[in-house]
């Protein structure tokens, strides 16, 4: 197939400055989890970007100094010639595919601890550490930015010998140089503070030199915000920003532009829209001639060349559409527009940053596995044998599962209990704010439904019996979990004795199968990550009125790691939920809810209606042990395995099940060592 001729314009190369990129798609830079501590796996996921035909790559943000340090969250850095060798893995990747590396250049000002390097942490002025940690930034004087502007251009010439085509001066994110152009945070009444000129000079600076260095190969780009301060959503508070950028505007070769609230420029689908900077970009292309990116999760290609065509951007940014599909590029390219892997804006990609882990995804189980697994997005062994496949489940793990295994090549049987596939998404994704979430089942459905070695049953509750009779070489078992209802889980390490009446008591399963309180509920959450405020929304929508108790200091504290807590907490006291915290559910009595202090043990009572507990699941597996006693009893056909994948092995997130299911299909058949079942990467170093 080829392109439809509507996308030719984001296939056209654009010039920034001394290099060319072969065409629009641009991933910014993003963090993966991995940073110095990985790079042969970080080399591999840059490269799997530009093999699927993002014509510029960079790499997340990459410390110029060890003054700049942030660990535990796993930056890249640029400090010696190790760290060449490093990312010369990356770029020669990139290269490969005639895409363009870029680096971003980082110093972390009071949001870098140094907790490993114990360097004393510097920043416009004596400051607080922005993250919380007991240590300040001390105010930096003219030798200490003489200091950084030499850093800054050795950093550049280490960027430029390892190949990199593109060097960044990153002036946002509430980092260092950001302090400095900031009226808020600059109080300094030297040359580098006061007037907007003063505060903006080490910026221009750094790119002057960062030009004067590496200028003749490689390109400068700034990242820089185009809002002063954080206002009311969706509503630019443009303040200075457009002064600054005139003053810069033709200083570099390329702006890559984002805005203050971090919330928003990644935020989830459940409260941000794909191309939701739009407001805040519009005057940008006005004040340069130079190219602009900005990102806005875009997936659809007529949002992207609306975009262009419009003037709001030159390149379509990506951070995240372009780890839920490295490919997405090539496939608008070859006109496969419906079988792109849509990110669903979940953000479990950035929680890789959050947990100092490798970047995991809903969407594509394979990112982080490029190198260690040698799992490539788009391309999967042909099958080891002949053998056919029974999935039972068709929910996120189940679905991959026979995607993964159709693709190869196997005879797929899937049995479904429902109606339809895709178990919890199904129930999920009808959730207030999660509809962005069907793409998890709509990818699949779409790729199973063209694939003719793989046959669906629907309205297949399937029993022991009925799994034997179908005489599968292999057997596996996606059946899910269920919601606990007895208030089991981490704070009540047994379940409560006193909880009812029954049909007073609910879980999240009966929610999202509609069975409703009739009355004011006590929402228990000791889950921690949206169930529970999701469905404190969907209550408070149909005026039932809610009171959210949860062991933890804030509410749903694990939506912290996807960047979302501080808008749930706000949206639940906008919607009138009463939030008790630091309190665990003990009893119910139909009339009124027992709850205890974690701190203290006092207890209290609420009054509620009914009690709605989310803690803890339990897989379904009563088929999988069926299974094993029927096989034992039962001489003629034994299945050569029978395993169980996803929620039915052990709950967990989507993210979870979906790994689980892929991980099945890539291993059926093939030799797995198990006691290395992976590479392992680990970093350069340089002596000498
Ligand atoms: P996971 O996240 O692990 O994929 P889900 O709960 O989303 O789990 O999906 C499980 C799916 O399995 C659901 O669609 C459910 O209807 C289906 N299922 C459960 N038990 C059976 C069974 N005995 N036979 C066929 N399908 C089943
Ligand atoms: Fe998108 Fe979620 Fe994947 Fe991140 S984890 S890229 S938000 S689908």
């Amino acid at each position: 197939m080829t392109r439809d001729s509507r996308y030719d314009v984001l296939f056209e190369p654009v010039k920034i400055g001394p290099v060319t990129a072969r065409n629009r798609f641009y991933q910014v830079p993003h963090c993966t989890g991995l940073g110095w501590l990985r790079p042969r796996m970080v080399a591999a996921l840059r490269g799997m970007k530009a093999e699927g035909g993002w014509g510029v790559v960079c790499t997340e943000y990459c410390s110029i100094h060890p003054a700049s340090d942030d660990l535990p969250h796993p930056y890249a850095s640029l400090w010696d010639q190790g760290d060449i060798r490093a990312h010369s893995l990356m770029t020669e990747q990139v290269h490969e595919h005639g895409s363009l590396a870029g680096a971003e250049l980082w110093i972390g000002g009071s949001r870098s601890t140094n907790l490993f390097s114990n360097e004393v942490a510097m920043d416009v002025a004596n400051m607080p550490n922005a993250i919380g940690i007991p240590y300040q930034a001390r105010a930096m004087d003219k030798s200490d930015i003489r200091e950084l502007r030499r850093w800054h251009r050795n950093a550049a010439l280490r960027a430029r010998d390892a190949g990199f085509d593109i060097v960044y001066v990153y002036a946002t994110h509430h980092y260092l140089l950001a302090h400095f152009l900031s009226a808020q945070t600059n109080s300094r009444s030297d040359e580098y503070g006061g007037s907007l000129e003063n505060r903006v000079r080490l910026v221009r600076e750094l790119i002057e030199e960062t030009r004067d260095a590496v200028g003749d190969r490689c390109a400068v780009a700034v990242r820089f915000a185009a809002d002063d301060s954080i206002g009311e959503d969706g509503q630019p508070v443009v303040g200075e920003r457009r002064d600054m950028l005139e003053m810069l505007a033709e200083l570099p070769d390329l702006w890559d532009i984002n805005i203050q609230d971090y919330s928003r420029e990644m935020g989830t689908s459940r409260f941000v829209n794909e191309a939701s900077l739009e407001a805040y970009m519009c005057w940008v292309k006005s004040v340069t001639s130079k190219p602009v990116v900005t990102v806005g999760r875009f997936t659809s290609p007529d949002t992207m060349v609306s975009q262009v065509k419009r003037g709001i951007v030159d390149f379509i940014g990506a951070a995240r559409p372009s780890i839920a599909d490295p490919f997405l590029p090539n496939k608008i390219e070859q006109g496969r527009i419906d079988e792109i892997r849509e990110c669903i804006g979940c953000n479990i990609c950035y929680t890789g940053d959050s947990t100092g882990t490798p970047i995991r995804c809903t969407q594509n189980p394979t990112i982080s596995e490029e190198w260690r697994r040698g799992w490539h997005p788009e391309k999967i062994a042909a099958r080891g044998s002949d053998s056919s496949v029974l999935v039972i489940g068709g929910g996120p793990a189940g679905l991959e599962a026979t995607r993964a295994l159709g693709r190869r090549g196997y005879h797929v049987m899937l049995a479904e209990a429902e109606h339809s596939l895709g178990g919890r998404i199904n129930r999920e994704s009808e959730l207030p704010g999660l509809g962005e979430w069907a793409r998890v089942r709509n990818y699949r459905v779409h790729e199973i439904r063209n694939m003719p070695n793989v046959d669906v049953y629907f309205d297949n509750r399937m029993d022991a019996e009925h799994v034997l009779a179908v005489e599968a070489n292999h057997i596996v078992i996606a059946t899910g979990a269920s919601w606990l209802a007895d208030g089991r889980g981490l704070y009540n390490q047994t379940p409560l004795d006193e909880l009812g009446p029954p049909q007073q008591v609910f879980t999240p399963d009966d929610i999202m199968a509609g069975r409703l309180p009739g009355g004011p509920t006590l929402i228990y959450d000791d889950d921690h990550y949206y169930l529970g405020n999701v469905i404190a929304e969907l209550l408070r929508r149909k005026n039932i009125p809610v009171t959210l108790v949860t062991p933890e200091t804030m509410v749903s504290a694990w939506s912290g790691k996807t960047g979302e807590q501080g808008r749930v907490q706000r949206r639940m006291l906008e919607l009138g939920v009463d939030i008790v915290t630091s309190h665990a559910l003990k009893a119910f009595d139909g009339q009124a809810a027992e709850i205890e202090c974690t701190y203290s043990g006092n207890r209290r009572r609420i009054e509620a209606a009914a009690v709605l507990s989310v803690t803890l699941r339990a897989p379904n597996d009563s088929l999988y042990h069926e299974l094993q006693q029927a096989i034992d009893s039962r001489g003629e056909y034994r299945p050569d395995s029978v395993t169980r994948i996803g929620d039915c092995l052990t709950p967990t997130i989507i993210a979870g099940a979906v790994f689980s299911g892929h991980r099945y299909a890539r291993e059926l058949d093939t030799e797995v060592d198990p006691d290395n079942r992976m590479k392992y990467d680990r970093i350069f170093y340089d002596d000498v």
